[in-house]
């Protein structure tokens, strides 16, 4: 038996049953890391000594005939804006490089508490902005699937460590499409929760409003067990939502029963021009999956969509501009050695330690933020967002779930978008305007086309993930099936 291959809810039960030790399982990921890490740097920090001090509790626990948590022995990798006690936690950055975290984030705590191994942290686009994880201090991430292609990013770190079974499960975040977005090109399911369902606290922000935690499996179970096991109200999060929700995903149901009557949605905005076209044929493929397990598939309008991005791009540089204000170079993270006064301090560590696309977008948000220019911008940006969210309100009145491609073109070579951060925004079409509306939403994988892999994305409403995790189910079955 290959531990590295089994899935996570299968060594979560083979520790139960004692077929395996949860320190078996994390040496043998260990071992893969040291294999394939040198050729997909998914990693930042690898913590081999408290991982295996880790498994050795959850073994502990299983000689005392104690109760073990949702997570039992399961390897999961932290993107690096989840901060953990005493773990360098660097968001990419080279203003975080030696950050050492005082305490875990509310996600951390709850992995653990679940009796989840943390292995290590995963790689990322500086401060989570970018779609290709070319933009981390340490180097890109290569895709597991192709070495010459981007993983997507910003949670590419994440993605590319599940799919090179370096751990089972792992978290991203998602404030664009973050999650969904490599999902995709690594052939992953990547689920990104509604705004308020799973605690931020402890995940260091990009974009308060929009930002998500997200979580990868390599199929639909295994992102929902992930998922399950660190949603839920937390006090410490004002935006945190206080009602509970079930996510069905253990019932062993047949796919069929999952879909049919299912109402689904496939607004006519998305055949857009910039489509790579073999995107188009699979996704009108999946749509045929659906229908012949017994979903109604109907045409709608987001007559607002074709405004998402732009808004998205308003809003979320302007929050950027404010969140990254408290890296001053005082506080904490990188501060320049030379400086003759205040003012120079903070421009010399904030000019020595950003990337260029952290720049970027602090200099735009702060532009559209500046007198006179707010009207213009930004107040027009919450608008566009306000009737985006009409949109989708009215849409989810008479339909479960809204299907989309996750991404308008495929993964694309490494370095062949460098120098075109607005074609790289693109990739965020389809999965921005969901972060606006506070939705949540699935990538899961649809097949391939010319050897690449398609991701589809399953728009479900606020805190309605139970659907989008019924409608991902059946159709892995439908796809399992070859229907
Ligand atoms: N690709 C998007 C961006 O660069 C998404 C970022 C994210 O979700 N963190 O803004």
């Amino acid at each position: 038996m290959d531990i590295v291959n089994l899935s996570a809810l299968e060594i979560k039960k083979k520790i139960i049953n004692k077929e395996l030790s949860a320190t078996e399982v994390v040496k043998a990921y260990l071992n893969r890391i040291e294999e394939v890490e040198k050729d997909i740097n998914a990693f930042i920090s690898i913590d081999k000594e408290g991982a295996l001090k880790a498994a050795e509790r959850v073994d502990e626990k299983i000689k005392n005939g104690e109760e073990l948590g949702s997570l039992a022995g399961i390897p999961i990798g932290l993107k690096d804006n989840i901060v953990t006690k005493g773990l360098k936690t660097t968001c990419g950055s080279k203003m975080l490089e030696n950050f050492n975290p005082p305490y875990d984030g509310t996600v951390v705590e709850r992995i653990k508490d679940q009796d989840g191994i943390i292995i290590g942290k995963t790689n990322m686009d500086e401060f989570a902005m970018g779609s290709s994880n070319e933009r981390s201090y340490f180097g890109p991430t290569k895709n597991p699937v192709n070495n010459s292609l981007v993983p997507g990013g910003s949670s590419g770190g994440s993605a590319a460590a599940v799919k090179a079974n370096e751990v089972a499960l792992s978290l991203g975040t998602d404030t664009g499409g973050s999650t969904r977005q490599p999902a995709a090109y690594c052939d992953l399911v990547g689920i990104k929760p509604s705004y308020g369902l799973v605690s931020r606290y402890g995940v260091v922000s990009l974009a308060g409003s929009l930002d998500t935690v997200g979580v990868f499996g390599r199929d639909v179970s295994d992102a929902s067990l992930m998922l399950s096991a660190i949603m839920g109200y937390d006090e410490k999060d004002s935006t945190s939502y206080e009602n509970p929700i079930d996510l069905a995903f253990e019932k062993e149901l047949e796919p069929t029963d999952y879909i049919k009557g299912m109402k689904i949605g496939i607004p006519k905005e998305i055949y857009l021009d910039e489509m790579d076209k073999r995107l188009i044929e699979q996704f009108d493929k999946a749509i045929k999956v659906f229908e012949s397990l017994g979903a109604s598939v109907e045409e709608i309008s987001l007559s607002h969509l074709e405004y998402g991005l732009s808004t998205y791009h308003v809003i979320s540089t302007a929050e950027i501009s404010s969140t990254l204000a408290r890296f001053d170079g005082l506080r904490y993270g990188y501060r320049a050695k030379e400086y003759s006064n205040l003012d120079e301090l903070y421009i010399n560590s904030r000019t020595e330690a950003f990337g260029d696309e952290v720049k970027r977008r602090i200099l735009m948000g702060t532009y559209y933020l500046s007198q006179g220019l707010g009207r213009e911008y930004y107040e027009k940006a919450l608008k566009m967002r306000t009737l985006i969210i009409d949109d989708f309100n009215k849409a989810f009145k008479d339909f479960d779930v809204i299907l989309t491609p996750t991404s308008p073109i495929l993964p694309f070579k490494l370095g062949k978008l460098k120098g075109e951060p607005l074609t790289k925004d693109l990739t965020s079409i389809f999965t921005a305007p969901v972060n606006l509306a506070g939705l949540c939403a699935m990538s899961i994988p649809c097949g391939y086309v010319d050897g690449l892999p398609v991701g589809l994305q399953i728009i479900g409403g606020r805190f309605k993930e139970i659907n989008i995790i019924k409608a991902g189910l059946g159709f892995e079955g439908g796809m399992k099936n070859g229907i």
